[in-house]
């Protein structure tokens, strides 16, 4: 390892180089801290105190997201920063970590910190660096912002315990679903090493009702593995409370491995689909195994909750006025902010298409599922569930038109 590049650059330079190597990291979500700052600290870890900006591939802008270091003793195939490419490297001291972020909070350039490292010599010596990073900023700087610490793989207990309590939200990465991937891709991991990390935080949180569980990503296209593989692996996660959130990160070729797929485009429409997906698990009480029900892939031209109502047809038309909330949320177009409304307005009396209006429940997709005191407001015909998977395609490739420039 060429360490010494370590002393000889300035920290801007340090920065630059690992700001650049840490893109590649999906997991920030920066909501859920709920500590307010104390009178004598900086910044405030509030519910709405963080701004945080999502592009449409799940990239968290408004933090300083950095790596301690790019330096890595292991050699994961699929990345930029793997011990045998050729790429400046670099290393920030603790000090240097918690000079940036406070002098970029002052200036108002950031609203708090990401934080993750390559594995520099090994996993507890590199977290044992971080945590000196975080301690500075927490009791030297009082500095009370958010921060979202990435745990090492492999790193110990006590160590993962200390991340813990210090940072408002952390991560450890599974990067591939199945042990085989593991084993293909990056041969110096393996499922128990990567899972163990989160494993922890979900018996510290469970032991000492602190703060929320970690985070997790998953690389997408990278190895065969299936939608159906990966969303099982998040259903699991979710199930047992390991995650809060699994983000799904389109895999993009940096390097050139006879083990990498041969690609020219990142699959970005198809991590789009596993995040609608995952949403689906989270929040509108589908299983997996409704959603694959004829592939083990969820369908790329259409949302996979359409694509589920267009082959359940018998399940409508939902009759709002009789529809439990579960019920509503199985209509497409009707998602919870809806089917919450629509729930609260029939308590008041019947109800119309102009109450739904007023409401703002769009009425566009829902009205070919749906019927109102028994009328039907739209029929589907097969004309009609064609042009929702061209319309569905073509808005995606708008969306990501616009919204990979502002990456
Ligand atoms: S351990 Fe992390 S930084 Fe190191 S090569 Fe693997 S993915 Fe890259």
């Amino acid at each position: 390892m060429k360490s010494k590049a370590l002393e000889k650059k300035d920290p801007f330079q340090k920065l630059s180089i690992l700001s650049v190597a840490a893109r590649y990291d999906n997991s920030c979500s920066s909501s859920g801290g709920r500590r307010e700052t104390h009178p004598y600290g900086i910044g405030n870890s509030h519910l709405s105190g963080i701004c945080h900006t999502w592009t449409s591939d799940g990239r968290c802008v408004s933090l300083l997201k950095i790596l301690m270091t790019n330096f890595c003793i292991h050699n994961c195939k699929y990345c930029i920063n793997r011990s045998q490419n050729e790429v400046p490297r670099a290393i920030l001291t603790p000090e240097e970590i918690a000079t940036l972020t406070v002098e970029f909070y002052r200036r108002n350039y950031i609203e708090g910190l990401f934080l993750s490292s390559g594995i520099y010599k090994n996993p507890d010596y590199t977290m044992e660096l971080m945590l000196k990073a975080v301690k500075l900023l927490r009791y030297k700087y009082y500095f009370n912002g958010y921060i979202h610490f990435k745990l090492m793989p492999g790193a110990s207990r006590e160590l993962v315990e200390k991340a813990f309590r210090l940072a408002d939200r952390v991560s450890s990465n599974l990067e591939l679903p199945t042990e085989e991937s593991l084993k293909r891709l990056a041969p110096h991991k393996n499922f128990r090493k990567v899972y163990q990390p989160l494993q922890i935080v979900r018996e510290v949180y469970e032991e000492k009702q602190l703060k929320a569980p970690a985070s997790t990503q998953i690389i997408i296209g990278a190895t065969p593995d299936t939608d159906k593989t990966i969303l099982k692996l998040s259903e699991r996660l979710y199930s047992e409370k390991i995650v809060r959130r699994v983000y799904y990160s389109a895999y993009i070729p940096v390097n050139r491995d006879t083990d990498l797929p041969a690609i020219k485009e990142p699959p970005f429409l198809r991590e789009h689909r596993l995040y609608q997906a995952d949403w689906l698990l989270r929040f509108y009480g589908f299983k997996v195994d409704e959603l694959f029900e004829e592939s083990e892939n969820l369908p790329l031209e259409v949302d996979p909750k359409l694509f589920w109502a267009l082959r359940h047809l018998e399940f409508f038309p939902v009759e709002l006025s009789k529809a439990d909330y579960y019920e509503l949320l199985r209509v497409p177009g009707i998602g919870p902010l809806s089917a919450k409304k629509i729930i609260q307005a029939k308590k008041y009396g019947e109800l119309s298409e102009i109450t739904l209006k007023k409401l703002g429940v769009s009425l566009k997709k829902a009205k070919y599922f749906i019927t109102l005191k028994g009328k039907r407001l739209a029929k589907i015909l097969k004309s009609e569930a064609k042009n929702f998977e061209e319309r569905q395609l073509t808005l995606f490739k708008e969306s990501l038109k616009y919204d990979r420039g502002t990456n």
